[in-house]
């Protein structure tokens, strides 16, 4: 198979990541995109694993090399998308999930076009309102600041004519969905060789 890009962008909180995990897990051969960012990491996240945490001046050396195929400022830090987790996908044939906002998504795919982006959402405004506090990370006005980005990407994600919209109810559920778009596209026209002995040229 040649290559899939699977782009997901969700308002944070909505998903992804739990989504995006299992997805990776259970494709072999598969691989997380993961990106540089310049924010410090949580108690929980790895080096090399949920991002690469560099500083400043490292993220902007990087930036100046053109070692991203795409990079933002979200909510006062930087972010970038390596180059070399799309030649690696490319070279070796397989899934390659990316988790970034839908600017970094709409990047890709204006340099990409064979990729495809599935914007995460929550089943309602509620929910997500519900999820934020159970998750605790933040404060009440941290939260409001969260809900009120929340619309704004979704909004930015329908202008930007993202491909497919799943939404986050249940998660076996939207994890079903989601593996229903990749086995699709894994079937789009052209994604697979055909069989030299069809002898078409
Ligand atoms: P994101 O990466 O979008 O910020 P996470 O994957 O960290 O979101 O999920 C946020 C929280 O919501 C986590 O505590 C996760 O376990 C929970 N969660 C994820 N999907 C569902 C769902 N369908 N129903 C209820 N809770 C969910
Ligand atoms: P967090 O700091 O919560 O992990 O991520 C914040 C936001 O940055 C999320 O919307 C996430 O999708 C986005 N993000 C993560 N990595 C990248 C990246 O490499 N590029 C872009 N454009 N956004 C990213």
């Amino acid at each position: 198979m040649s290559a899939l890009l699977f782009i997901l962008s969700a308002p944070s909180g909505t998903g992804k990541t739990t989504l995006a995990r299992r997805l990776v897990a259970a494709h072999p051969g598969a691989f997380f995109s993961v990106s540089y960012t310049t924010r410090s990491p949580r108690a929980h996240e790895k080096e090399g694993v949920d991002y690469h945490f560099v500083d400043e001046a490292r993220f902007q050396q990087m930036v100046a090399q053109g070692a991203f195929v795409e990079w933002a400022l979200v909510h006062g830090c930087h972010y970038g998308t390596p180059k070399a987790v799309i030649d690696r996908a490319r070279k070796e044939g397989v899934l390659a999930v990316f988790d970034v906002d839908v600017q970094g998504g709409e990047m890709i795919k204006k340099q990409h076009p064979d990729a495809v982006r599935s914007l995460i959402l929550p089943p309602s405004l509620a929910e997500l309102e519900r999820r934020l506090r159970a998750r605790s990370t933040d404060d009440s006005a941290a939260i409001q600041r969260r809900l009120l980005a929340a619309r704004e990407e979704i909004g930015r994600a329908r202008r930007a004519d993202y491909e497919y919209w799943v939404v986050n109810d249940d998660v076996d559920r939207a994890y079903g969905d989601l593996e229903a778009i990749v086995r699709a596209e894994s079937c789009r026209a052209g994604r697979r060789p055909l069989s030299p002995d069809l002898g078409i040229p």
